[in-house]
């Protein structure tokens, strides 16, 4: 089927999926639940919704299709971490609250991974865990931080373990490697595959979806949609808004969400002699103790696929299929990804691609649900909203629904983060702190040694 819009990201996911060509809404029509984005976040709420009540009428309006956004374009890390560090969960709620945030990320890995089973979803699931490098020193002191800032929590070597330079070595073989954390809690997967066995079963479940349906505007028990005929006006109980990286598109919104660009490669299908160098034969996913974040996968299907942070943030919020490739940005990550895996060789990288994800000011993930005007919305994941998007749609469809009377909330629902600045202290702020940050690393992998006043601003910059 042809896709349903000229401009889809070239990415290795989207090949043999995402192939919905949802019609537009097209009357003004009348749901129990009306949800604004078609992504994971999006999609889960549904889920939650109806298991808690499986009579609601909802709609799921995509301003493209469902699993245009990074939902369709990840890098796959169904993973139990969070874009906030253990103490900063606790600092705006309290130590349980952050011990209870990470056990249900926990266990929302595997009621993801269970939902797969059981559903016959096939999206190459496989949970091997998660491994993050140190190739230098500091990167090594960083890990360890982290080890002990998780027993500081009550979690032990079960949650995440030291690995020597030998031992990481049996698991994946990069270069220069002076040790590892592991940890269990995440899968790897094919992330557009997900979204797509999400949509046939709601589609199952009577959900309405439309595509090309771009909401313009969202007040009390009521979206306006922009649609080729014209503005259409859809009323409803309740309005989710799950638009993450797109959301500063919306004017009432525009400085509740950055978005930041995220880029990934993937190469062709490595040759069975060259996986036998590498190892990775449990598919655990793959990072490193850099600043700038780093990730990659071992795909079902023999592949590299390897992503990576740190593009400069558009003026304004920007956010556009233009910007889905950086030549400058695919390259610096193809350098990362021969670096640490030489015996990729002469094999080709076959894709490039790129999407958006939304940041709060305050780099902390929200789940807002507000019972006088029956709007909630759901996000702030960084990069890390595949297993996140799934545990704030539950707190979303719990509180709506109210069915639980032991439910108490975890430390992201009606967080609220202050809002962006204006432009162009967003645009100077923003991109100050990504240019910062790579000059850590270069100082780092450089001399050796911490740029100290950089670090120092580093903290007080990103909570
Ligand atoms: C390159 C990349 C790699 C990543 N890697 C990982 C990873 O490995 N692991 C991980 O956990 N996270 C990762 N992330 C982050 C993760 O993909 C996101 O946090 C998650 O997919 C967010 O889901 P969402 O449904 O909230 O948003 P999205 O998937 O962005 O969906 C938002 C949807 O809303 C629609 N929309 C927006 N505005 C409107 C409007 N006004 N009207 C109607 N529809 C609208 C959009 O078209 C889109 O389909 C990555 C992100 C990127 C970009």
């Amino acid at each position: 089927m042809e896709k349903a819009f000229a401009q889809w990201p070239p990415s290795l996911w989207s090949e043999n999926s995402l192939n919905w060509n949802f019609p537009e809404i097209s009357s003004s029509q009348s749901y129990d639940v009306v949800i604004v984005g078609a992504g994971y976040s999006g999609l889960w709420t549904a889920h939650h919704l109806l298991n808690l009540n499986p009579s609601l009428s909802i709609a799921i309006l995509d301003a493209q299709q469902p699993g245009f956004g990074a939902s369709g374009r990840n890098g796959g890390w169904c993973s139990a971490f969070s874009p906030m560090s253990l103490e900063a969960v606790a600092a705006q709620s309290n130590k349980q609250g952050a011990i209870d945030l990470q056990n249900t990320l926990v266990t929302s890995v595997d009621e993801i991974g269970a939902h797969i089973a059981n559903s016959n979803i096939e999206c190459g699931w496989h949970k091997g865990g998660t491994l993050s490098f140190a190739s230098n020193q500091l990167q090594l002191d960083r890990i360890r931080e982290n080890i002990s800032m998780s027993r500081h929590f009550g979690f032990d070597d079960s949650f995440m373990d030291y690995l020597t330079p030998d031992q990481a070595k049996d698991c994946v073989r990069i270069q220069d490697c002076l040790g590892a954390s592991y940890s269990p809690h995440c899968a790897a997967l094919q992330p557009a595959q997900l979204v797509d066995g999400l949509v046939k079963q709601l589609l199952s479940r009577n959900v309405q979806f439309f595509g090309s349906s771009r909401v313009s505007h969202i007040t009390s028990h009521r979206v306006s949609a922009d649609t080729s005929k014209g503005s259409v006006s859809i009323d409803s109980k309740w309005i989710i808004r799950a638009t993450e990286g797109f959301t500063a598109r919306m004017k009432q919104y525009r400085r509740d969400v950055a978005p930041l660009y995220s880029y990934m490669i993937a190469t062709e299908p490595l040759s069975d002699s060259q996986w036998k160098d590498i190892g990775w034969s449990n598919r655990e996913t793959v990072s490193d103790g850099r600043n700038l974040v780093i990730y990659a996968q071992r795909t079902a299907d023999g592949r590299i696929a390897f992503g990576g942070r740190g593009a400069p943030y558009k003026y304004a919020s920007r956010i556009g299929s233009h910007f889905d490739n950086n030549a400058n940005i695919h390259s610096l990550i193809e350098k990362s990804m021969r670096e640490m895996f030489p015996v990729i060789g002469d094999s080709d990288v076959t894709h490039r691609w790129g999407g958006a994800l939304g940041v709060h000011r305050d780099w902390f993930t929200s789940a807002q649900i507000d019972h006088k005007s029956h709007i909630a919305s759901l996000g702030g994941y960084v990069g890390d909203g595949v297993a996140f998007s799934y545990v704030a749609a539950k707190e979303v469809a719990t509180s709506i629904l109210g069915t639980a009377s032991d439910y108490l909330p975890l430390p992201i629902v009606n967080h609220v983060s202050p809002r962006w600045e204006p432009e162009p202290l967003r645009y100077i702020g923003i991109n100050s702190i990504l240019r910062l940050t790579n000059r850590a690393d270069e100082t780092e992998k450089r001399t050796g040694r911490k740029n100290r006043f950089v670090n120092w601003l580093l903290r007080k910059l990103i909570p």
